[in-house]
């Protein structure tokens, strides 16, 4: 079974190998058992359906909440040569009538739908009538009613379980967390589903959490590097995000807004323009998500603080789902705690609730002011433990000091406390530095013990102890105020001197900007830089040409092998992974012609001639496809086959595409008498007008390596 999975994954994906648990879950769901998967974003989710829809006879059914994310996988699959379609909304009743035709012939092997369109009596009866190979139900965990996802069509998907008791069903979730993972269980009947648990570490993104100084200017310096890379830069409200993305444009960075305020029509326009072009920054509230595929996002930037590590986690995880190099990069200061205290404050909500949220903002600081591995602190919030510190995130790479806090931080407390714990930082800042100014002396803080205490620390120094002193719960925010600090109650160990506090030191500003050696644009070098060019514009306009988003003709990895390995010959193209045999076949010389620098159509010697032939037929290709990919004429490239398949380089399944049923009448043509197999010239009459004498070779040679051998 896994030979033939393993078949599939090389001929149509054009990958040589599975990852994680695909191998494990494909052998589960096309074995005909139910399997419940959750994997991150970019686990490779969609091949543990696409390869056992594959395997097994039938129409394979998938579930899918978006339209676009229908839209996609369609294409994708139509450039992979499967026959998939979406039925959706946007269909006319005629378009509809004729999938389903196509359906009910067998030409379709997958088709996606939404829940609601599933679900609907004519449908379930419509599909009851068929084979199914599979359900499939991807975003799964919209089931959940706890979740900010939640549809309430997924509730009926469990009535799949008693109408197609024999068909196996997989559901896929990228959420992790066990209550969610039971809501899905139970609400889809899947009690027999094997479960399959990965990791949900995303180890080629790399973490950077820098303190808050001039925004902007730390955004351009973050950008610089990464020029003509797709990213996402995340902000809390539209007004910033508008600013945001004209900002961004001003300075020659192509950005779009993306935010709910937005006339819808513009906002699926700019989500397309993502989509569909290189090298776009989208400049979005968190409106802007789920549904987002691309696999080529570079970095996801946050200006503003995500509300708990839950956001921050699917956040970043838009980035890198190509499993390249990509980077997630946040700016917070004190002001993003004040304001999501603020709206936590003011939102609605019973006590326990607000409590929750509030210990979920707590975890979200905490990791803001990690002095350990930034991975292995947001993994143990999911409950997974990374044993070694990770090396890849800014507190691995740059090393964290950290200083002994402890009497400053009296100092600061204290410095709260006298005044009357109503003032804000800028004025407390203002008396520990001593600075002689009018709201000063019209408070009479002149006159405090502490006033001019903290002189041997400067203003941003300051700055940064009293926002620590707040992520870390020690003073609050007055929220009804103007962000007046007040002490916590938990500060009062450390004020009597029972314990001591040690603090990360902000790292300098130069070593803060340097983009660090992941950085995506490096991915490249600078001599490729030419050759990756016009692999990319080469890509565009096929992407064009077929009305499809660039990373569907090829993802960016392939286009990297494809540098790296500089195939000379479509075989050696066959071997890039990703380059399955349609597109091999569809892609493949236009891209060597890129490659190779202009076409050279100096003749194949006759031995690569034939070694090619083998791989391209062991790929998928028809034997015309093969004959206008190696320019020679049909009846060589028979006379070649034919040849192969007597030295069993190639089967005859490989070599031709044949109706079972005329393969039948040949081989029996060739069995019917006694002893020696008769030659084709004396059976060639029977099938004239049928098939070419040149197949009944290929015929010949299989049979005779039968009985031979
Ligand atoms: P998910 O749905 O889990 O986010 P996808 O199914 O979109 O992930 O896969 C992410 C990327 O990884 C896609 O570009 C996919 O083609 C690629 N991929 C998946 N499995 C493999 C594999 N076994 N070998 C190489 N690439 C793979
Ligand atoms: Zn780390």
């Amino acid at each position: 079974m896994l030979d033939h999975a393993l078949r599939i994954l090389k001929d149509v994906f054009g990958y040589d190998a599975f990852r994680g648990n695909q191998a494990a879950i494909i052998e589960r769901v096309a074995g005909g058992g139910d399997a419940l998967v959750l994997m991150p974003t970019g686990g490779g989710k969609s091949l543990c359906y696409q390869v056992p829809a594959l395997m097994r006879e039938g129409l394979a059914v998938v579930v899918s909440p978006l339209i676009a994310l229908m839209d996609d996988q369609v294409a994708t699959l139509e450039e992979l040569g499967v026959a998939a379609v979406a039925l959706n909304s946007t269909l006319s009743i005629d378009e509809q009538r004729e999938i389903a035709e196509r359906i009910r012939r067998g030409q379709i092997k997958m088709l996606y739908l939404a829940p609601e369109r599933l679900v609907q009596p004519r449908m379930l009866n419509f599909l009851q009538g068929l084979e199914i190979a599979l359900f499939a139900i991807d975003e799964a965990h919209c089931v959940s009613q706890w979740g900010h996802d939640f549809r309430p069509e997924y509730l009926q998907l469990g009535q799949l379980a008693e109408l197609f008791p024999q068909v196996p069903r997989i559901a896929l979730t990228a959420t992790a967390d066990k209550r969610t993972r039971e809501e899905i269980v139970q609400r889809l009947h899947l009690d027999k589903a094997e479960r399959f648990l990965s990791s949900f570490d995303r180890p080629n993104i790399f973490y950077r959490i820098q303190p808050k100084d001039q925004p902007r200017k730390q955004l351009l310096g973050f950008l610089a590097a990464r020029k003509g890379d797709a990213g996402i830069v995340y902000c809390l409200s539209r007004k910033k995000v508008e600013e945001v993305a004209e900002f961004l444009s001003g300075q020659g960075f192509p950005a779009l807004a993306y935010h709910a305020g937005l006339p819808n029509e513009l906002r699926a326009y700019h989500q397309k323009r993502f989509l569909n072009e290189e090298g776009l920054i989208m400049v979005a509230t968190i409106a802007f998500g789920m549904g987002i595929d691309k696999p080529n996002v570079r970095f996801v930037c946050h200006l503003d603080l995500p509300k708990s590590l839950e956001a921050y986690y699917q956040e970043t995880g838009r980035a890198g789902r190509d499993g390249l190099p990509a980077e997630a990069w946040m700016a917070y200061g004190l002001q993003d705690v004040i304001f999501l205290k603020q709206m936590l404050a003011n939102s609605e909500g019973d006590e326990r609730h607000k409590r929750i949220e509030q210990h979920k903002l707590d975890a979200m600081l905490a990791l803001c002011e990690e002095t350990r591995c930034r991975r292995q602190a947001l993994l143990a919030y999911f409950d997974e433990v990374l044993a070694e510190p990770c090396g890849h995130c800014d507190n691995c790479s740059d090393g964290v000091e950290t200083w002994d806090a402890t009497e400053p931080a009296r100092q600061a407390l204290s410095a709260i406390y006298r005044s009357g714990q109503r003032y804000g930082v800028g004025h407390l800042v203002d008396i520990l530095l001593g600075r002689d100014n009018e709201k000063i002396r019209a408070a009479g803080h002149q006159h405090l013990s502490v006033f001019g205490v903290g002189k041997a620390l400067s203003e941003g120094e300051w700055r940064t102890l009293f926002r620590q002193l707040v992520a870390r719960g020690l003073a609050d925010v007055d929220l009804e105020g103007f962000g007046g600090l007040r002490l916590h109650e938990s500060c009062r160990p450390l004020l009597r001197g029972e314990v001591s506090l040690h603090l990360r030191r902000e790292p300098k500003p130069a070593q803060a900007a340097r983009a660090s050696s992941s950085s995506a644009s490096q991915l490249v070098r600078v001599h490729e830089r030419e050759t990756w060019e016009a692999l990319r514009s080469l890509r565009r306009k096929l992407a064009e040409e077929h009305g499809v988003p660039p990373y569907v003709i090829f993802p960016d990895a392939t286009l990297l092998e494809m540098l790296r390995r500089q195939p000379g010959s479509l075989r050696e193209m066959a071997e890039v992974s990703g380059v399955g045999a349609r597109k091999l076949e569809r892609y493949g010389r236009a891209f060597l012609e890129v490659l190779n620098g202009g076409a050279d159509e100096t003749p194949v010697p006759v031995a690569d001639l034939r070694h090619e032939l083998v791989t391209l037929a062991r790929a998928g290709m028809t034997p015309v496809q093969i004959a206008g990919q190696l320019g020679c004429s049909e009846r060589n490239v028979y006379s070649l086959l034919a040849e192969a398949i007597g030295n069993q380089q190639l089967t005859l399944e490989q070599a031709l595409d044949l109706p079972e049923t005329l393969l039948g009448e040949i081989q029996d043509a060739f069995l019917e008498g006694e002893g020696e197999l008769p030659a084709v010239s004396e059976i060639a009459g029977q099938f004239a007008g049928q098939v070419d004498e040149a197949v009944l070779h290929c015929v010949r040679a299989a049979l005779q390596t039968e009985f031979e051998g």
